[in-house]
Order: C-alpha cells, then sequence, then structure tokens
C-alpha cells in the first residue's frame, strides 16, 4: 500500500536558525533582508516531527513546539493518531495545538506513547488529563499506554506502527516501525533486541545531530555506521544541529544517505511486513 512521509521538522530542539546564533547555518536559515541573496531553505529546520499519510488516514509522530506552524504549512486539518517517541519539550509541547484537530474527531483522537512519556504528558497537560475539574475546552483526546515488548503494534487501518525501545543516552525511549520505514529519532545507541526489528527497511530515518560525538544523539560517523549495519536501501538523517550545512554536508554522504529537510516528502510502501 503506498504511501507518504512528510517532514514537518528536520531540526535539533533549539531549532535552527537557533536563537542568538549568527554561524553560517543560522544565518543562511534566516530570511534575507530585500536586496540580499535566498538564503537555503533547507538549513531552515523546525522541531522534529513526521506526518505519514495513506489511503486518507494521517498520523504524525509527536508535536512539538512548532507543531501549529507545522500543520499549517503541510494542510493538516484532521489526524487519526499521533505517537509520541519521548517527553522531551521539543517533541511534546505543541499537543495542545491538536485540540481544533480534536474537536473534528467523532470520538477522541488517540495519542501513544509509552509508560514515562505519557506520564510527561499527563503531567505537562494536566488540564486536559485531570478527571476533576478538567478544562472544558481541552483537546479529545485519549492517551494509550504502548506494550512495552518490542516489536508489539498499535494497528491503524490495516497498518502496523511497530514500537521498540532505542537508547537516548542514557534514557530509553521509542523508536517506530510501519511498513518498509523507521523512524528513529533521538537516538544515541540501538539495543540489541530492536536491531531485527530493522532488517529489510526501504527508508532508515534517524537522528545525527552533529559531526562531534555528544552524549544523547547519534553523530554523523555513528549515524552512517548504523546504516552500514541496519543496510536501509535509503537512509535520511534529522534532528539536526547548525553545524550541519545541508549541501555541504550531503556531498560527503553516499547517494543512498540524505539529509531530511523541512517538507521533504516521500513515498514508501506501508502493507504489513
Ligand atoms: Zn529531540
Ligand atoms: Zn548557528
Ligand atoms: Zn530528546
Amino acid at each position: 500500500m503506498d504511501a507518504t512521509l512528510t517532514f514537518l521538522g528536520s531540526g535539533t530542539s533549539m531549532g535552527i536558525p537557533t536563537l542568538g546564533c549568527n554561524c553560517a547555518v543560522c544565518v543562511s536559515a534566516t530570511p534575507p533582508a530585500p536586496g540580499l541573496p535566498e538564503p537555503d531553505p533547507r538549513n531552515r529546520r523546525t522541531r522534529p516531527s513526521v506526518l505519514i499519510e495513506w489511503d486518507g488516514h494521517a498520523v504524525v509522530i509527536d508535536t512539538g513546539p512548532d507543531f501549529h506552524a507545522q500543520a499549517i504549512r503541510a494542510g493538516i486539518g484532521r489526524l487519526d493518531a499521533v505517537f509520541f517517541t519521548h517527553g522531551h519539550a521539543d517533541h511534546i509541547l505543541g499537543m495542545d495545538d491538536l485540540r481544533p484537530i480534536s474537536f473534528h474527531n467523532t470520538g477522541n483522537l488517540p495519542l501513544y506513547a509509552d509508560e514515562p512519556t505519557a506520564a510527561t504528558i499527563e503531567r505537562v497537560f494536566d488540564y486536559t488529563f485531570r478527571a476533576e475539574s478538567r478544562y472544558p475546552t481541552s483537546a479529545r483526546v485519549t492517551l494509550n499506554r504502548l506494550d512495552p515488548t518490542p516489536g508489539a503494534f498499535v494497528e491503524l487501518f490495516g497498518v502496523r506502527f511497530q514500537s521498540f525501545p532505542i537508547n537516548h543516552g542514557r534514557q530509553t525511549i521509542t523508536g517506530y516501525r510501519f511498513g518498509s520505514a523507521a523512524y528513529l529519532t533521538d537516538l544515541w545507541d540501538i539495543p540489541a533486541e530492536s536491531v531485527p526489528l530493522l532488517q529489510d527497511l526501504d527508508i532508515l530515518i534517524l537522528d545525527a545531530l552533529r559531526r562531534e560525538p555528544h552524549p544523547t544523539h547519534s553523530h554523523l560517523a555513528k549515524s552512517i555506521e548504523f546504516v552500514n549495519l541496519l543496510k536501509p536501501r535509503r537512509a535520511y538523517f534529522t534532528h539536526m544541529g547548525h553545524d550541519l550545512d545541508h549541501t555541504a554536508t550531503e556531498v560527503v554522504l553516499p547517494a543512498h544517505i540524505r539529509l531530511a529537510y523541512d517538507t521533504l516528502r516521500l513515498h514508501f510502501d506501508i502493507a504489513p511486513g
């Protein structure tokens, strides 16, 4: 079954341009003053999120602080579900912008998250989830805990969204596979039990924060090693910081590894494997 994946955001937690930074990548990502050359819009990276669409259905993974603008840009008017990878601000703070979308659904909009992430979402958005004195126009959402078994899946309209653990520094967070594609944002390492779930991929999307090693995110050389290990047909790096200029970085990568950019749309097969 044909599906599309759209990068709503491809940047690291601070976004590119980063506030107060005048480095070449941040400057190139800033809208120019009149008369100056057009910047490279692929260096303008909002907080990480992807939209997956198939057969009239739509799901997003993570709703960060840029979700409202991303949803307008992508024309998102309704959603069937939202999956979360972990509870950091750059992945959850847009949850409240699901309100108008959730009002369009006949039932509650289902959210899926692992236990620690669900607990964080409930704490941050307590007015949405508390049983008593719930704010009356809160998002109409149901927060579902994912089965922690690696490879357990949520089935939505004939498509299986498999979840499995990945390491984000010392924290364990959730990666997802859907058909022939997988999304591993905020990845530092892949535990052994998750490796079998990442075989025979058409598209592998993974974190590549910067050139230098980082304690909680994979860096360029390490992400290339993951691609060499898992051998997807294509790989796209995301959650990128401001030391990775789009053109200068891509030119040194093999042809099957590309940098994601905001609005990039990919086609793939989402049929259950
Ligand atoms: Zn992040
Ligand atoms: Zn910068
Ligand atoms: Zn994170």
